[in-house]
């Protein structure tokens, strides 16, 4: 079946380990936009282009070669031959993301590349516009949502291994700044008409993943 599934959500809501298990339950592609952000990122910052050089950034992304797996099994992010999928995840590729994100001419580019995934159906997209820009008309589009504190606290076990005090702390600034520098493209803490938000604040992982599950079949 050909069934799409837009899942947008801030750094710290779960959206891309959630995603990726909704896939598998359901025998989907997942294709993780933020990846691709992340991916021109690490490129940008690996030729040494300055990001505030807006054509430069947007020629590489127009011209760049991305293959991305959509396994939910396997992930795998390689651009112009480069496998990047363990660097995307460095803090500095985290930290200069948001300025290639806001690059319209970059959006352009890598929007249309999801919509082609979109249109070929069969998978779930998560990102950040994907319910609004990327796939408005998919026929299961879901918004998670969860209040800063237990963004901080899942994004400070991601990093650190723990949610302890110094953990928090170290956390704190990352999620806030990235949100208000992202906060900037896409106003992805309100759902848009037709899209089914769900807090995950007090929710465990498989709780949400449920959530999302019966979403798909109501
Ligand atoms: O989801 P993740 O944290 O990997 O996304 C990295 C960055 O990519 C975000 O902070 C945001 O700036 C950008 N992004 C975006 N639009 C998307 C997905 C990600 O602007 N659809």
């Amino acid at each position: 079946q050909r069934l799409v599934l837009a899942v947008d959500g801030p750094s710290g809501s779960g959206k891309s380990s959630v995603s990726r298990r909704v896939a598998r339950v359901l025998g989907l592609g997942v294709l993780d936009t933020g990846a691709m952000y992340r991916a021109v990122t690490c490129a940008a910052l690996d030729r040494g282009l300055d990001l505030a050089d807006a054509d430069a950034v947007a020629a590489l992304a127009r011209a760049a070669q991305l293959e991305q797996s959509l396994d939910p099994e396997r992930e795998s992010v390689v651009i112009d031959g480069t496998d990047v999928t363990t660097a995307i995840r460095e803090p500095r590729v985290s930290a200069a993301v948001s300025a290639v994100a806001t690059n319209l001419a970059v959006r352009e580019e890598l929007v249309a590349r999801q919509r082609a995934v979109a249109a070929s159906g069969g998978v779930v997209i998560e990102g950040r516009d994907i319910t609004t820009v990327v796939a408005p008309d998919a026929p299961v589009r879901i918004l998670l949502t969860a209040d800063e504190g237990a963004r901080v606290a899942r994004r400070a076990r991601e990093l650190h291994g723990t949610a302890d005090a110094q953990a928090l702390a170290a956390t704190q600034d990352l999620v806030v700044l990235r949100d208000a520098r992202d906060s900037t493209v896409a106003a992805f803490t309100t759902a848009a008409e037709g899209v089914v938000e769900i807090d995950t604040s007090a929710l465990g992982f498989d709780e949400v993943v449920q959530a999302v599950l019966d979403v798909v079949v109501a």
